[in-house]
């Protein structure tokens, strides 16, 4: 039997991982210093959930969900995204009311039956933070400084660039969208088949199309900003203040308008160039109605994802830093293995990583596997330092050698780590 795994979902080899978790820590540095916590929530829940938050029309909802019935006829949903389960478990375990201010951040994957391609997976993991109870442009000001913060954290501001919009209020949107959907109209038979479907049930999803003849036909569409009301307006204009006081380097464009329903006021993307057309590294935006619409008291939020897939494809293997283990202990014959064992061992035990081969190899097959390894330091258990109790220390960097009683290479190896 040869089984594969699914189309679109993969396996984190180990250099990955190391990657994926120096991303997560670094991530959960910044998150501590904000005053965020991590919430593990549940990678299953029930279908109604994602349909009633994300919405019936967007594509998420429609045509990319992992959705089936269990063995107790229960409709259920693997998560698509981590936005509806925290607002969900903010509800549901009585944050909404007895402490409705929190600061909450997530790692953990997300399914969606999308068509892979670099940087796009059917399962897919995303760092996100959401924050609750704050109405305040203050708030939508820290969460760009986070994201902000964490894309230096992780050394990618160079490579990347914010854009930020508003979508205003409810009764901001519907209004614009009256009129959007009157220029479009005028323009379907320009548009591409899945947009031309989208006028009646998506028409904001229109005007981010990535389809070039929907980018043109749409060139003069009518703008969200035009049609924000007076207290939108304010708040946008505050949030850009308190970026603009930051340094923050942004742009505005009101054509980003994101591709679940249930944002309002400012939404944002972290882009890159690097990644072809998956070039959102990050998004989000505020979702103030959302805990009302989930069955808690009206609660103000907002919060962002960021793809850890398309952070690990910018920043490589190589980020993952060292393997973890800075001495290499090589050996020959059965008292050199011995010997070997223990020294390794106690070295573990100080808290200094250290790898063997633990098959009796020629030393420059062993040799090998150090350098291979990562390994900084060698030290070698030959017949003659065996014999006489001793050890020979090896540097990879400088390839100078000496040979040491093997207390005291244990010192010297324990120090030159210690010291670095
Ligand atoms: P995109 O425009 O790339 O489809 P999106 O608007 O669907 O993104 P969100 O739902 O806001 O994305 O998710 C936030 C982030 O999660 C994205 O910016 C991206 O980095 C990542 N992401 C989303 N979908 C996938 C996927 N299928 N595979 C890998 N990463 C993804
Ligand atoms: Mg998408």
């Amino acid at each position: 039997m040869n089984i594969k795994r699914l189309k679109g979902f993969r396996d984190i080899l180990p250099a990955e991982a190391s990657a994926v978790r120096r991303i997560e820590s670094v991530c959960a540095e910044v998150f501590a210093r904000y005053g965020f916590s991590e919430i593990r929530l549940p990678l299953l829940e029930e279908t109604l959930l994602f349909n009633r938050s994300i919405g019936e029309a967007t594509d998420i909802v429609e045509k990319e969900m992992y959705t089936f019935t269990d063995a107790g006829d229960n409709t259920v949903t693997l998560r698509p995204e981590g936005t509806a389960s925290a607002v969900r478990a903010f509800v549901e375990n009585g944050f909404a009311k007895s402490a409705p201010k929190a600061r909450w951040y997530y790692c953990g994957p997300m399914f969606r039956r999308e068509r892979p391609q670099k940087g796009r997976f059917r399962q897919f993991h995303q760092i996100g933070a959401e924050c609750f109870g704050f109405k305040e442009p203050a708030a939508d000001g820290e969460m760009l400084a986070l994201l902000w913060d964490l894309a230096g954290a992780l050394f990618i501001r160079e490579r990347v660039s914010l854009e930020i919009n508003s979508l205003g209020c409810r009764e901001d949107r519907a209004a614009y969208i009256d009129e959007l959907k009157k220029f479009l109209m005028g323009k379907t038979g320009e548009l591409c088949e899945n947009c031309k479907t989208r006028i009646e049930k998506n028409p904001l999803r229109v005007i981010d199309c990535k389809n070039e003849k929907c980018k043109e036909a749409t060139a003069a569409a009518p703008s969200i900003l035009d049609w924000l009301c007076g207290e939108c307006s304010d708040h946008f204009s505050a949030v850009r203040r308190i970026l603009d006081g930051e340094a923050i380097p942004y742009s505005v464009n009101p054509r980003m308008v994101r591709g679940l329903d249930y944002y309002n006021r400012t939404t944002f993307e972290l882009l890159t160039g690097e990644l072809g057309s998956q070039n959102a590294v990050a998004a989000g935006g505020r979702y103030d109605g959302l805990v009302e619409t989930l069955g808690g008291p009206a609660v103000p939020a907002l919060g962002f994802a960021m793809g850890v897939e398309r952070l690990t494809l910018m920043l490589g293997e190589g980020f993952g830093g060292d393997c973890g283990q800075p001495v290499y202990c090589v050996f020959r014959g059965e008292e050199g293995a011995k010997a070997a064992f223990s020294f390794r061992r106690k070295l573990i035990l100080d808290g200094i990583g250290a790898g063997m081969d633990f098959e009796d190899r020629s030393f420059k097959a062993q040799m090998r596997s150090a350098d291979s390894s990562g390994a900084r330091l060698v030290a070698i258990f030959g017949e003659s330092e065996v014999a006489e109790g001793k050890v020979s220390v090896k540097n990879l960097s400088d390839g100078s050698q000496s040979t040491l009683g093997a207390d005291e290479a244990f010192e010297m190896i324990s120090n030159f780590y210690k010291s670095a």
